[in-house]
């Protein structure tokens, strides 16, 4: 079939017309880490604990929500927030489980994905100039969302200790400036599986008191906290609430990390200006995925039950790897768990994660891809949302080290 007009198919860069090269907006960014050895564990065919994804179903009864709303032919455009009945299930989950208040109307928004939450709140409040404190090890799209704002971040890296990864409150309070707008702050928080405690809250809410600071809190881990700790959202704290864009993802909370769907519940003001901005991010989300969490949401078992399910898992994990080499940080959220390798090897922790997905077949996150300077602790990031029978899979090759 002939597909063209002309001729000769011509290629994208054939004609020289004398093109400058683009003068990147981000210069120091390559291929995210966790594309990179997803890649390598497919090339390698290693077991990957690698990026966080599950490698197993969701309960069918969402694809088949989903699917009912295509078939009953709700396929156009949804409202630029996200349909109302979706926001209502979120203001409700938010009511009942953190006890506040939010208008599905005026304060509520459907986002694709947690990522395009925090890319969208970064690009409403930060101007040119203004700084953001990024605590580190710091997720890895928040320092592009600042730097395509024109914002300067600002870092504070965690503590290591023998409770695992905690945040020195008093380096984030020397690190404010006249200058600073927003704080980001992540629990449970990925890579290192750590929680933020009432004893964090209470600090972080002296430290903004009587600013004009703005917070961003990542919490779309919510629903896997574990043992005798509970989720501290931030909507527990009118205080702190009244500042805050609070970003989570149904990806995480149901299974499925490809469908992209998130949610940014923020005060009326904040949210009005993250909607100017989302209207031309990405205007909507859509339509019948957003039907189809709207009436699974209706029953809360499969999100009151992801943290038991996902500590039994943790616990599987973290059995097999006492009996191997590496040291185990703490895991009291999300489905990461930090190990120390020392004991195994000398390599720097991105070489390291490249020989263990090639030589052992286990994929690995370098905990160095979560800071901004070079930075080398010894420490990898494995991903336990699989199958148990992946799981003890990479168990048995981890323990022949
Ligand atoms: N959030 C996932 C992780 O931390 C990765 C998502 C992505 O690949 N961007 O592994």
């Amino acid at each position: 079939m002939n597909t063209t007009t002309q001729d000769t198919i011509h290629t994208a860069h054939s004609a020289d017309i004398g093109l400058a090269p683009l003068v990147s907006k981000l210069p120091r960014v390559g291929t995210t880490i966790f594309t990179v050895m997803s890649a390598l564990a497919t090339e390698k065919k290693a077991v990957n604990l690698g990026q966080g994804f599950p490698d197993f179903a969701c309960d069918p009864a969402l694809p088949d929500a989903v699917t009912k709303a295509m078939r009953d032919g709700l396929n156009q455009y949804p409202p630029m927030a996200g349909i109302l009945p979706l926001r209502e299930a979120i203001a409700k989950k938010i009511h009942t489980l953190y006890q506040c208040d939010y208008d599905a109307a005026t304060e509520i928004t459907v986002t694709a994905g947690g990522t395009q939450g925090v890319l969208t709140a970064v690009l409403c409040c930060v101007h040119p100039g203004d700084e953001v404190i990024v605590i580190e090890p710091a997720y890895d799209c928040y320092v592009p969302a600042i730097e395509l704002a024109g914002g300067k971040p600002v870092f504070v890296q965690m503590e290591v200790g023998e409770n695992g990864y905690s945040v020195p409150w008093k380096k984030v309070a020397a690190a404010i400036t006249p200058k600073t707008r927003l704080l980001m702050i992540n629990s449970p928080h990925n890579p290192t599986g750590s929680v933020l405690r009432k004893t964090d809250i209470r600090q972080l809410a002296a430290i903004l008191r009587g600013t004009q600071i703005l917070l961003l809190s990542d919490e779309v881990y919510e629903h896997m906290v574990y043992d005798d700790h509970r989720h501290e959202s931030i909507c527990r704290y009118p205080e702190l609430a009244a500042r805050a864009f609070v970003v989570s993802s149904f990806g995480k909370t149901y299974h499925v990390t490809g469908w992209k769907v998130g949610f940014v519940a923020a005060p009326a003001m904040l949210s009005a200006e993250f909607r100017r901005v989302h209207q031309f991010n990405v205007f909507t989300v859509n339509t019948p995925v957003q039907y189809g969490l709207a009436s699974y949401m209706e029953d809360p078992t499969p999100y009151l039950d992801l943290a038991p399910f996902y500590q039994s898992k943790r616990d599987l994990f973290r059995a097999g790897l006492a009996n191997t080499r590496f040291k185990l940080l703490p895991s009291n959220g999300t489905y990461f768990q930090c190990v120390d390798y020392r004991a195994i090897s000398d390599l720097p922790e991105a070489e390291f994660c490249t020989w263990l997905t090639t030589e052992v077949g286990v994929a690995a996150i370098p905990i160095s891809a979560f800071y901004q300077e070079p930075r080398e602790s010894g420490i990898v990031r494995f991903c336990y949302a699989k199958k148990d029978q992946t799981l003890l899979a990479a168990l048995e090759r981890l323990s022949t080290l």
